[in-house]
């Protein structure tokens, strides 16, 4: 039935490379995962917290879709509704054809692999461009990716960089840095060209209608700000109720994906450009996708539906680490979407038992994909589920067991001797007669000798049936034990209540900039302190040291007074871009914002983008210079997720150091699609 499966297992087993990458991902995503979990003053609560927002999300899905999709539509955005991937493709088939599109640019989006879009696209002719650099090497290779987060995990440097000698024409190497360069220089052009960009939705705030996606190399941003067209691809359930509820979802899917605080970049997207706005495009399509989750929400697999896709299951599994994701396949052969412990309940969920069922066989149950998750999906107990055959169509009357014949039986008649205290008891006295009745038989170990037990102890020892039932052991011995322990008063520990009572916020404007700064730096980005009238010559430093002589920037108006006639005095060539001068304005290699707002647990700013404020000069160039007050500089990012002006803009960006990938080889690589280089000039008026 699965031989497929089978057979793809013992090629990821017999394949010693995909093994030392799998397990020096695994090794290395755990171990940043922890050290962020590690800054959480309360990570359980935190991870409480969020499963309860996505519970509650699920539990009222249609009104909290009902509200998302009007706020949306009010703020401009065009919003479709798909009940299956055929209509979700037809749907961007359409809007492609209305924009007369040939070039698609598309950042990383796990529904468009589950619909299958670039198939569908490329044979209607159109062009579709992978611009995240792991899912552009897979695309390169003709594959899928095998790792939700990072798609290109089973290669090493030395497949990259053959890949790119035959694909791109780049002379062999093996310097991670050359090849992304490459990359980034041919990707540069197709954003640059593009018709349409398509990107995915991390999570759509329904009090707003904000669609909100995160990314490191700043490919989604790229999509999403510079095509004329925008079409955002989302599942219907990734939906928060407010901003109230993103602030802790944004501390928790970095954290668990990658290992950081927040993501480089976490676009806050409200509606297309404006006829006032530089840039951003003209129209933004959503397309909420469907494909199965009514059924999913209406049966006992629901709880699959609280996942935000951090990929931390697949990291902390077990099995994943031996087989990796293209191991994952259907009855078929073909491929699951989404692999890992996930991946074994969503795809049988979506896409039914019969073709993904035995997915949920490979895992050991041993419980680490459920402490990985930071929304506690109880992993274990739906793999469990879906191996008892329950599923959209079927419950557990009429679940059809997912397992070899010989399983179901045995797990008959353990049904049928666990499900009372009687039979229990007499199963377990009547197994350890034969047991003791083997080993005297035997003169050794007996289950050796029994032909249905032999080969099992060539790693393992077969456990001996107890003499004593567990029932009789804990009647005569543990329970007085326990009733001691029960007398015992209940004594509080003094210094738990003293700790809660430490006031942990202290809000003086020193402390903040400080632990800005810490955290900016963490994030290799630098920041400046400079009174007002100093702010042109620092901004002159900064382009001197790198022999730059022109510089894109925001309007005057939303910059200190005189700064631009300062900077264009001292030589400096000062370039205001709109969509319309990208082409030629692309070149310039630094570019100045004002950042209105700060966050000091994060050390990222956020840049707002509208009339005179382009949002591309804080993207294109290779150094982005952000201008910050230090008024502005927030503790928390709830804070400044509050702010109104957030809310008022076409688009925002939190941004948190420079752009930056580690998808060859975990190599961590600066300056991918975005700057490489971020230069924050906090402006004090003391
Ligand atoms: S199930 Fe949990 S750990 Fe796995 S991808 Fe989803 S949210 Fe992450």
């Amino acid at each position: 039935m699965v031989d497929a499966f089978h057979s793809h297992i013992r090629a990821s087993l017999a394949d010693a490379n995909l093994q030392s990458a799998l397990d020096a991902n695994a090794e290395r995503r755990i171990k940043v995962r922890q050290i962020a979990f590690g800054s959480l003053a309360n990570p359980q609560e935190l991870r409480r917290r969020a499963r309860l927002i996505r519970m509650e999300v699920i539990t009222h899905l249609e009104s909290y879709l009902e509200q998302f999709v009007a706020h949306a539509s009010e703020n401009g955005i065009v919003v479709h509704r798909a009940t299956d991937a055929a209509e979700a493709i037809k749907i961007v088939l359409e809007v492609a054809l209305q924009q007369d599109a040939k070039l698609i640019a598309k950042s990383k989006t796990m529904i468009s692999e589950e619909i299958g879009l670039n198939h569908a696209l490329e044979n209607h002719g159109l062009r579709v461009i992978e611009t995240d650099l792991g899912e552009y090497i897979v695309q390169l290779r003709g594959e899928a990716p095998s790792h939700i987060i990072t798609p290109a995990v089973h290669l090493r440097r030395q497949d990259v960089g053959k890949l790119f000698e035959e694909k791109l024409g780049l002379p062999y190497t093996e310097d991670i840095g050359i090849m992304t360069n490459a990359a980034r220089s041919t990707l540069r052009q197709v954003f640059l060209d593009a018709d349409i960009g398509i990107s995915g939705v991390n999570f759509g705030v329904s009090e707003t209608g904000t669609l909100c996606i995160v990314t490191n190399e700043g490919n989604g941003r790229m999509v999403t700000t510079l095509p004329r067209t925008h079409i955002a691809l989302m599942g219907i359930e990734r939906l928060l109720p407010s901003m109230d509820d993103l602030a802790p979802m944004l501390s928790l899917l970095p954290r668990s994906a990658t290992g950081q605080k927040l993501s480089v970049y976490t676009s806050l997207i409200n509606s297309p450009r404006g006829a006032n706005d530089p840039d951003g495009p003209q129209e933004r399509h959503l397309i909420l996708v469907d494909n199965g989750r009514t059924g999913v929400r209406k049966s006992e697999l629901q709880e699959i539906l609280y996942c935000i896709r951090c990929g931390a299951c697949l990291n902390a599994c077990p099995v994943f680490r031996e087989i990796g994701g293209h191991a994952y396949v259907g009855r078929d052969g073909e491929g699951s979407a989404y692999p890992g412990p996930i991946g074994s309940v969503v795809s049988p969920a979506l896409f039914g038992q019969l073709e993904f069922g035995h997915l949920a066989r490979a895992s050991s149950l041993c419980g680490a994909c459920r402490e990985a998750c930071p929304v506690d999906i109880d992993l274990p107990k739906l793999m469990l589920k879906v191996r008892a055959g329950i599923g959209v169509n079927q419950n557990r009357k009429n679940a059809k067991p997912n397992a070899p014949a010989i399983l179901s039986i045995g797990l008959g008649f353990f049904t049928v001797a666990a499900t009372s205290p009687r039979r229990f008891a007499f199963a377990q006295w009547l197994a350890g007669l034969f047991g003791s009745l083997a080993t005297l038989l035997a003169k050794g170990d007996p289950w050796m000798h029994l032909p249905a037990f032999s080969g099992w102890g060539y790693s393992k020892d077969f456990p001996r049936p107890a003499t004593k039932t567990f029932r009789n052991r804990y009647f005569t011995q543990f329970k007085s034990v326990l009733g001691e322990h029960e007398k015992l008063p209940i004594q509080s520990d003094p210094s738990v209540s003293s700790i809660t009572k430490i006031d942990i916020v202290q809000n003086h404007a020193e402390h903040l900039l400080k632990r800005f700064n810490d955290e900016l730096e963490a994030v290799g980005g630098k920041l400046s302190i400079c009174l007002p009238g100093d702010v042109w010559q620092k901004i002159l430093e900064i382009l001197q040291a790198h022999n730059i002589h022109a510089i894109m920037a925001w309007n005057e108006t939303y910059l200190p007074e005189m700064l631009l006639e300062k900077l264009a005095e001292a030589g400096v060539e000062i370039i205001f871009p709109t969509s319309e001068t990208i082409q030629t304005s692309s070149q310039v290699r630094a570019g100045l914002t004002g950042a209105s707002a700060a966050i000091a647990e994060t050390g990222s700013i956020l840049v707002l983008g509208g009339p005179g404020r382009p949002l591309t000069t804080s993207l294109l160039p290779e150094i982005h210079i952000a201008l910050l007050r230090e008024r502005d500089v927030y503790e928390q990012l709830c804070q400044v997720l509050h702010k109104e002006e957030l809310r008022q803009a076409p688009a925002a960006v939190l941004i948190s150091g420079p752009s930056r990938t580690a998808d060859i080889e975990m190599t961590l690589t600066i300056g991918v699609h975005g700057p490489g280089e971020l230069q924050v000039i906090c402006v004090v008026d003391r």
